[in-house]
């Protein structure tokens, strides 16, 4: 069973931003809105995420750190729209298998809370009695003690703390309303505030706090609805945030994705009305019905197929290139 999970823990965790990306997601599939993300170098040491969500109960724990347990998928139906973030269960006994992992939760509706742990080869489940408010921590020090191979891969602590800060910062863009604090080496490093639904200025702060105060300052507020997508964010370009040609992110369905079909899209609206060596910079969200795009297309989850290619690719060039033709007139 180690084994077979260490196989697994391959395709989904390959150093502590990625521990952290499973972790966020599961807590946000559990409707926190508040999580406390703790560091210990760059994540490498330890990583603990307390979240404010529904919790798991005493009789789920054993089975939430067990291979393929995922409380997300009833249906076949389910698979082909799937909503929340997470569908494979299996991140928490991947992690489990390569790291000291210790699972505390309560939920509101249980008295008391209850800490988990596997040990020994065949990944036996322990449990005793904790002290926790209502969701859930999870606690892991020593990423890859016991894989070697994979240890030698982690990078220096502070490049290891830079991609655990990228994949927050993704998810602070993909959740406005969810407060996230993030803490490197017990000083308070990163602080996203809950922002109230609609509040354009607020959500410009948390823009600021993510992208830089120059790229929310000079960028250009894109709201495009056609049917059946929408797409809305903001878009400037490298020069006018002094050359942060790294600020690309683009949503589907509000998940984070690097996709080819998106970008080239986004490139071809700026050589219309901008010189070329324009960069483009954005933070895009874009919107279609579930059943139209394929989104487990590859483990790390950041592909996406799009059933409607060519529509896709034209409504965002649209978009985007009305934006632009209209800040130009
Ligand atoms: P998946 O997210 O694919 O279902 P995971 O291995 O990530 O699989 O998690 C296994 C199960 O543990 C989840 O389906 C969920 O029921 C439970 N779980 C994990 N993390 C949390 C959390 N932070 N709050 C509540 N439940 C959780
Ligand atoms: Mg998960």
């Amino acid at each position: 069973i180690e084994l077979a999970n260490q196989i697994a823990a391959g395709e989904v965790v390959e150093r502590p931003a990625s521990v952290v990306k499973e972790l966020v997601e599961n807590a946000l599939d559990a409707g926190a809105d508040q999580l406390t993300i703790e560091l210990e170098q760059g994540g490498v040491k330890r990583i603990k995420i307390r979240d404010n969500g529904c919790g798991i109960g005493k009789d789920e724990l054993a089975l939430a750190l067990s291979r393929h347990a995922t409380s997300k998928i009833s249906s076949l139906e389910d698979l082909e729209s799937i909503a929340s973030l997470g569908f494979r269960g299996e991140a928490l006994a991947s992690i489990s298998s390569v790291s000291r992992l210790r699972l505390t939760s309560k939920p509101a509706a249980q008295a008391e809370a209850w800490q988990a742990w596997t040990s020994g080869r065949d990944m036996a489940v322990q449990i005793e009695p904790a002290a926790h408010p209502d969701g859930t921590t999870i606690d892991i020090q020593d990423i890859f003690f016991n894989t070697p191979a994979r240890r030698k891969f982690l990078r220096t602590e502070k490049t290891e703390f830079s991609h655990v800060d990228e994949t927050i910062k993704r998810i602070a863009l993909s959740r406005f309303d969810v407060d996230i604090t993030v803490w490197h080496q017990a000083k308070r490093v990163r602080h996203y505030p809950k922002i109230r639904k609609n509040d354009d200025q607020q959500r410009r702060r948390r823009l600021a706090k993510v992208c830089g105060q120059n790229f929310a300052d000079n960028a250009l507020s894109i709201t495009s609805e056609g049917t059946p997508f929408k797409l809305d964010g903001w878009i400037a370009t490298a020069d006018e945030c002094r050359h942060q040609a790294d600020i690309q992110y683009s949503f589907v369905n509000g998940r984070m994705m690097r996709d080819k079909l998106l970008s080239h899209a986004i490139r071809q609206a700026y050589e219309r009305y901008l010189p070329p060596e324009r960069v483009p910079t954005y933070v895009l969200y874009f919107w279609l019905p579930p059943e139209q795009v394929d989104v487990n297309v590859h483990p790390a989850k950041h592909e996406v197929r799009f059933h409607q290619q060519r529509q896709v690719h034209d409504f965002i060039l649209q978009a985007i290139a009305s934006a632009l033709h209209q800040q130009q007139a």
